[in-house]
């Protein structure tokens, strides 16, 4: 039987697979790209999208409900669950199809089923009874990755929950135990709390965001305690059994044993590289930590065979596999325009509850790990006078930049939108640039971002 054959196959469409297969078919390699299920990835249908939804419907919900310090008086706010289920759905079904325009209008056949990666760089497809077989020159491996699971007895019951499970349920807040206080943990906790749920976050590390920024993840705690949700670092999980409609965790903190009921319990203690069933007949090498190897350029031991995103070492971000998918697409094209790979420092990443958190580059911590010569300045955003319009809670701006040669090394903002705030300082790291020259950029007026200007002024003053 005669292969269809293509010069790019790329398997799995989420962010990082959809990025590179349009920008190869634009530059004009016959490309196709298999998905088993709906296009758009963890990102679109069970992570980003429907997370970053239902906290918009949930900080909407808490404004309203605390706006009489504006002047509004409107009678008590109400949630239709469903309705707001039925937004969030829409939502990423506005977002899907016009993935899928975007996929046709970039000409890149899209072939459902499941793929396994062969010898000869070949592909097959399975689609219930249905098979066939794709030859490609070049194949990029963007399959994403799945929610870790800890060898925690219990933690099959009904009611314990990964955060794929979670977003495909209809939200009901009751009482909430977060097992891990990371980027999705905290995220979570904080829309379901704003929604008027009870949330209990048990977190195996002395704080929340253990890899984020020290100062902007105790800012959160605060805020979370003073929210309402409880907080128990350093926590050591043992069991989870069922008991009377209820669940009861079993966690000890430095020996002392603890039980925390709740109606459901959330698992997101990090996410493993979705490997499962891709490989048939070859064996690319892989790193301990379940990732694949790859060179500088993506390429993974078998040569024209790439991996990019979650299946590879580096920040599990949509933001980034869409970057090294593009970079990928760019090189096998040839490209002399090759847009070079995403470096880590550069990536920016958010944390979108409410107050935001944006980072990008490194962390005080992670300069004194590699005894870089720094310096660093601090600014709260208390007296910002956007800050006293909106009467913000609580930020901080918080820049890193090497004592020796003034370049920007890292920055960490906790404001209102500090998402969109992040940009500049991620171009400023690509591009190298001095926090002298950062001097040079106006902020306008009034805005969160003006803390920003004050953190670079007064680093920049702090170097010789
Ligand atoms: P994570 O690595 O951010 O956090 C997991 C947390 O669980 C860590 O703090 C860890 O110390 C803790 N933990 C591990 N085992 C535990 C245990 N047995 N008991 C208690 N705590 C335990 O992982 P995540 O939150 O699952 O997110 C997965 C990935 O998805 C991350 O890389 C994250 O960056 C990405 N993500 C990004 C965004 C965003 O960009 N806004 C949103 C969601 C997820």
């Amino acid at each position: 039987m005669s292969k269809p054959s293509y010069d790019l196959v790329v398997i799995g469409a989420g962010p990082g697979g959809s990025a590179a297969a349009i920008r190869a078919s634009q530059l004009g390699l016959k490309t196709a790209i298999v998905e088993r299920d709906r296009i758009g990835g963890t990102c679109l249908n069970r992570g980003c999208i429907p997370t970053k939804a239902m906290a918009h419907v949930a900080h909407l919900f808490r404004d309203l409900s605390d706006c009489g310090r504006f002047g509004i008086d409107v009678s008590p706010a109400r949630i239709d669950f469903d309705s707001m289920k039925a937004y969030c759905e829409r939502t990423i079904s506005q977002l899907t199809q016009g993935l899928a325009q975007s996929l046709e209008a970039a000409g890149v056949a899209l072939v459902e089923g499941e793929a396994k990666l062969l010898e000869d760089r070949t592909v097959r497809i399975e689609r219930g009874d249905e098979g066939c077989e794709l030859s490609a020159k070049n194949i990029i491996l963007a399959t994403g990755s799945i929610p870790s699971i800890p060898p925690i007895p219990g933690i099959d019951l009904p009611g314990v929950l990964t955060s794929d499970q979670f977003l495909a349920k209809r939200l009901r807040p009751q009482r909430l135990l977060m097992i891990g206080g990371g980027v999705i943990g905290v995220e979570i906790a904080e829309l379901y709390a704003a929604l008027g749920g009870s949330v209990t976050i048990l977190e195996a590390r002395p704080r929340l965001l253990p890899g984020m920024d020290r100062d902007i993840a105790r800012s959160l705690q605060t805020v979370f305690k003073n929210r309402g949700i409880k907080i128990h670092p350093s926590a050591l999980v043992e069991s989870i059994e069922q008991r009377r409609g209820s669940l009861l965790c079993r966690y000890s903190i430095r020996g002392e044993e603890h039980i925390e009921e709740a109606d459901t319990i959330l698992c997101a203690v990090g996410r493993k590289p979705n490997t499962e069933g891709l490989f048939e007949g070859v064996h690319p090498e892989m790193l301990d930590n379940g990732t694949l190897a790859i060179n500088e350029t993506s390429q993974t031991s078998l040569p024209g065979i790439y991996a990019i995103g979650d299946l590879t070492a580096g920040s599990q971000l949509a933001h980034r596999a869409q970057a090294q998918g593009i970079a990928v697409a760019e090189a096998i094209a040839g490209n002399a325009h090759t847009d070079p790979m995403p470096k880590n420092d550069a990536v920016p990443s958010c944390v979108y509850t409410d107050p935001e958190i944006a980072a990008v580059g490194i962390t005080e911590e992670e300069a004194k790990t590699l005894s870089l010569p720094i310096v660093i300045s601090k600014r709260s955003i208390f007296s910002n006078p956007r800050s006293v319009i909106t009467q913000s809670e609580r930020g901080i701006v918080k820049l890193i930049a090497n004592a020796e040669s003034g370049q920007l090394l890292g920055a960490h903002i906790m404001a209102p939108h500090a998402a969109e705030m992040i940009g500049g300082s991620s171009a400023a790291i690509a591009n190298h640039l001095t926090v002298s020259q950062l001097t040079r950029t106006i902020y306008p007026h009034p805005t969160f971002s003006e803390t920003l200007g004050e953190a670079i002024k007064d680093i920049a003053g702090k170097i010789n």
